[in-house]
């Protein structure tokens, strides 16, 4: 036992290292209240508890956290496990400490104590909007990395459920804080439980193949290390296969046997500037053959988990598929740590601005790293931004609930309680009087205010965004006011519309409205009658509906005469649908002269090119619509176009004033060097149709340096 208790010691000062005075005492301390708050306590697995506060505070440290987080790792479990409070926290290990112990409590005791009664999509996102601070779902996060690591010692059921969570929640949650190699172990070590067989089967023929693939790995290395040791630029270059789980995923989704998949293997290189990353692309393009539509470049677009990285597959002589990521160390480490690495990376990094700041890439990254520079700013960015289509909001007693964005004081009172919203006059939002209308906002402790004589209108449909809230108010009415006259009056104006296009009211059947029912979220075809009635739906926009049901209707039904052609604008559709909108897709910009076709979507028509690769690739169920340019319309299309050149002064400049000659419009132009000063421009710009396009291309293709001039899907 002593010689334990030293051993642990050791390990704790170990953790401690490396830091400063001031930090290394701090965690020491926490060690040393651990240790004390533990005493006695054992794991499953037969260990002492404090062997757990170890591994976590390990993993925090190697996840480069900050001392008081590792503090707050040693401690985790202090609260919610010994007699030990809070407040013996903040005396012994600082306020800081106790303020995250507390928050991982918190986070435990709220949220996974009612695991299973959450669906795991609203069990993340509660996770977010009650941690207060991301360094909590860190510390959650390590804590529930050594738990998996030690999942053997639990009975098989326990194994199951925590598999299950660590695999829907958890990696997820470790996937959007840009934490990857968290992420693959996680969920290898879920799937390893949950689907033994295939695990042990993706394992083993790995393991078998693992002299191959090395050979492999060390040959490519080789030949590209060769290649990079010319231009002097340093490089690391890391072979590796990819982890169980990505690769089981992969023979599920494209139905693959294991031996069919070919790119288990991924190459890695680290260099030290984004300039470097561009040109190793360039040699590594030069040298082996890419495949097409493989190439991303999340350097210019970081993800939205901060990711950055050049990604890129080659054949190799073989031709068997490589998949090459290029980045620079310090995206390596956002890549491997995600939002951990964050805090190595506070300073402003060494970049040339003078001779970069040409180049829009090195913009965005400057600006991305200006704006992250405090650290406390970018955690309350970052909590915004991940769930930016819902609110959470707290009641008096301090519960969470869920609305969506949007939502208003009205909505909040409805989802408590519907007399609540029913005698609803404002509410009181963190302590101040708000009306009906106030729109929620994440965080809100909200204390709804009711008036004995206040009622529902029909404008209180205006303020209600949740449906639950907005049928509440129609059942209100139509139980109180006197909504027989706006069911009569909405009854009306609907078929004096469907009239006019040639349907008369027998004509509709009863299952016309089930959609709908649906769409508007309402009980009952009277609901929709009384809302044109009191002008909350759009009877064009129901009687359309009705017409399109009517005509899929009568698609199956022989001797169906065939519709007349519809103009819309720039377009001329072939079926009749009546009143539909139509936007073009984005994917691949269609312009006037190209061969187009429809897709009917609920937000309307989505106009693509005939040959667009999206709707090669996609499965596409929806209903094909026949559609035409109208000659006409006289409009500017949106199209893209790629660049590449000979970079030289006044290049970019010859290349807009061209541009600008023809008479096109420039929406967005980026471009950066992509090896021995060639550049590539990505460009949109809006043309009036094919034949100003082509023109145009040829005038830009004539600029001297130019050499290729695409236009891109
Ligand atoms: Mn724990």
């Amino acid at each position: 036992m002593e010689t334990n208790k030293a051993g642990y010691e050791s390990q704790a000062k170990d953790i401690a290292s490396g830091f400063d005075e001031k930090g290394a005492s701090l965690i020491l301390t926490a060690y040393d209240l651990a240790c004390k708050a533990h005493e006695n306590q054992k794991r499953m697995s037969g260990e002492p508890y404090i062997t757990h506060s170890l591994e976590v505070a390990k993993i925090l440290k190697e996840m480069k956290m900050d001392a008081v987080t590792i503090a707050a790792g040693f401690l985790h479990d202090v609260i919610e496990d010994t007699p030990y409070t809070v407040d013996d926290i903040k005396k012994i290990a600082g306020e800081n400490t106790a303020f995250l112990v507390e928050g991982v409590s918190h986070v435990t005791a709220k949220v996974f104590k009612t695991r299973g009664q959450i669906f795991s999509e609203s069990l993340k996102k509660m996770f977010f909007a009650m941690a207060k601070d991301i360094r909590v779902i860190i510390i959650k996060l390590a804590d529930r990395l050594h738990n998996m690591r030690t999942i053997r010692f639990l009975d098989e059921e326990k194994q199951k459920v925590i598999s299950n969570e660590t695999l829907n929640v958890y990696a997820p949650l470790a996937h959007r804080l840009g934490m990857e190699k968290v992420k693959s172990e996680l969920e290898d070590l879920s799937f390893a439980v949950l689907n033994q067989q295939s695990y042990r089967e993706i394992a083993g023929k790995i393991a078998e193949k693992k002299e191959e693939r090395e050979k492999r790995i060390e040959a490519l290395k080789e030949i590209l290390g060769n290649e990079l040791k010319k231009l002097n630029i340093p490089v690391e270059i890391i072979g590796r296969s990819k982890h169980f789980y990505s690769i089981y995923q992969k023979m599920v989704r494209e139905n693959k046997r294991f031996e069919n998949i070919y790119d288990l293997i991924a190459l890695r290189v680290i260099t030290d500037t984004v300039n470097n990353c561009y040109t190793i692309l360039g040699i590594i393009h030069n040298y082996w053959k890419p495949l097409p539509g493989r190439f991303k470049d999340y350097i210019a677009m970081p993800k939205s988990n901060m990711y950055q990285s050049l990604h890129t597959t080659v054949l190799d002589e073989a031709g068997r598929p490589v998949e090459i990521q290029i980045r620079t160390a310090e995206m390596d480490d956002i890549a491997e740590d995600g939002i951990a690495a964050h805090w190595n990376y506070k300073e402003e990094r060494a970049f040339d601005k003078k001779t970069d700041s040409a180049f829009a890439w090195v913009r965005q990254l400057l600006e991305w790293h200006g704006s992250m520079r405090e650290s406390e700013e970018f955690i309350k960015e970052l909590k915004v931004d991940l769930f930016d289509e819902e609110v959470f909001v707290f009641t008096p007693k301090g519960e969470v609930k869920e609305l969506v964005k949007g939502a208003t004081v009205l909505d909040f009172a409805y989802s408590v309680h519907s007399d609540l919203g029913d005698k609803c006059i404002g509410a009181k939002v963190n302590g101040k009087w708000v009306t009906l209308k106030y729109e929620l906002q994440n965080g809100d402790r909200i204390d709804v205010l009711k008036g004995a004589a206040q009622h529902p209108t029909v404008d209180w449909l205006k303020i209600a965004r949740t449906a639950k809230a907005k049928n509440r108010v129609r059942h209100w009415l139509r139980t109180n006011q006197n909504i027989r006259e706006n069911i009569d009056k909405g009854t009306n104006l609907l078929y004096e519309r469907l009239a006019k296009q040639g349907h008369k009211p027998e004509d509709i059947p009863e299952d016309a409205w089930g959609g709908l029912i649906e769409q508007y979220s309402v009980k009952e075809k009277d609901d929709i009658f009384a809302g044109i009635g009191y002008g909350e739906f759009s009877d064009a926009k129901v009687a359309n509906h009705i017409a399109r049901f009517l005509k899929e209707r009568k698609e199956f039904v022989p001797g169906y005469e065939r519709a007349k052609h519809v103009t819309r604008g720039e377009i001329i559709v072939q079926d009749e649908l009546g009143d539909i909108s139509y936007k073009f897709a984005k994917c691949c910009n269609p312009v006037p002269g190209d061969e187009i076709t429809g897709i009917y979507t609920k937000k309307g028509i989505s106009v693509h090119r005939k040959n667009c690769g999206m709707l090669a690739i996609s499965n596409i169920t929806a209903p094909i619509v026949n559609v035409s340019w109208n000659e006409k319309a006289d409009n500017f299309y949106m199209c893209r176009l790629k660049v590449t050149a000979r970079n030289r002064e006044h290049l970019v400049n010859d290349i807009l004033t061209t541009i600008a000659k023809n008479n096109a419009l420039i929406s967005s132009f980026n471009s950066g060097i992509l090896y021995e000063n060639h550049l590539q421009a990505d460009l949109f710009i809006n043309v009036k149709g094919q034949k100003h396009l082509s023109e145009l291309i040829s005038s830009v293709r004539k600029i001297k340096d130019v050499l290729t001039v695409e236009r891109v899907d």
